[in-house]
């Protein structure tokens, strides 16, 4: 580790280093996925949340690979699937903190359905999504999200068709917590992952990921070149869904990050339904307990 990164970690090594696996990595060199999964365990030791208090859902894909690269709680879903997984077990135990991971092919190609109701029901999930803009994990087929005109393994002349706004289609759900991040601006991303484990609600956050290895009409410097922080984006207020929206047509030019929209009034799943709101257990506890000893 990084004199810098100890110095920001200060008190906090330990908790990082429990998160850390010896596990043999699979990813391709230059991956976006290490500066990801590095800020978020960052951010998890800075806001001292500690491995039995989080559980880790992951999907399908490159970004799921990572489900044995960071040590704690984990489970894997199916492809497309990880956020109704994830919303499931946040709400039996809202005691800890569910994050799940999906890339652009599972999100917006497979199980968008998925997204939609998370967004629109407010479950108190972290969602990252890794936007890496093709299918990496099957050797580069392109998405939903990949730009037009980039060549990939799976359309060699370049995709013909036009990409989903995948910022603008979310903010298009009245969500409560919307921000973009870089895999390649590690600093920036962990305090966007921190502002993010803070929020009670769904947050999403998608990180724009490089991947070298299939999506090489946009590598890093192609990123580094248009990535701005919306801290020096002039006159910007984070509660304004259309500034949001506006904000977010640009993919080419300007590509802002940062939290890009909250809306601190909107009340988590859990505590909106109304036979709950004076509810003072968790569903887990709820549950009448049987023992399966005999079966075993
Ligand atoms: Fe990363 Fe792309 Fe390699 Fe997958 S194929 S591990 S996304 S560089």
């Amino acid at each position: 580790m990084s004199e810098n990164v100890l110095k920001k970690l200060a008190g906090n090594v330990k908790d990082y280093m429990k998160f850390e696996t010896e596990k043999p990595i699979t990813w391709c060199t230059g991956c976006g996925n290490f500066g990801i999964q590095n800020a978020l365990k960052r951010a998890l030791a800075l806001e001292g949340i500690v491995q039995k208090d989080v559980l880790f859902c992951f999907d399908v894909g490159c970004s799921g690979n990572g489900a044995d690269k960071i040590e704690g709680y984990t489970l894997h879903g199916l492809h497309g699937r990880v956020i109704s997984l994830a919303a499931g077990a946040a709400l039996a135990n809202s005691d800890i903190k569910v994050i799940s991971f999906g890339g652009d092919g599972a999100t917006f190609s497979e199980g968008p359905g998925h997204l939609i109701h998370a967004v629109r029901s407010n479950y108190p999930v972290i969602f990252v999504h890794h936007n890496n803009e093709n299918f990496g994990l099957t050797t580069g087929q392109p998405s939903a999200s990949t730009r037009k005109g980039v060549r990939m393994n799976a359309a060699p002349d370049g995709v013909f068709l036009e990409p989903i706004n995948t910022m603008d289609f979310v903010l298009s759900l009245k969500p409560s917590f919307v921000a973009r991040g870089f895999s390649g601006d590690i600093d920036y991303l962990t305090e966007i992952f921190r502002k993010a484990l803070r929020h009670d609600g769904f947050a999403y956050l998608e990180v724009l990921q490089t991947c070298p290895t299939y999506n090489r009409d946009t590598p890093e410097h192609w990123y580094a070149e248009r990535i701005k922080h919306i801290e020096d984006a002039k006159n910007y207020d984070s509660s304004d869904i259309w500034q949001a929206r506006k904000l977010m047509q640009d993919i080419e030019n300007e590509i802002y990050t940062g939290v890009i929209f909250e809306d601190k009034s909107k009340v988590n799943f859990l505590r909106a339904i109304p036979n709950r709101k004076n509810a003072k257990t968790v569903l887990k506890d709820e549950v009448k307990k049987y023992s399966i000893s005999e079966f075993l």
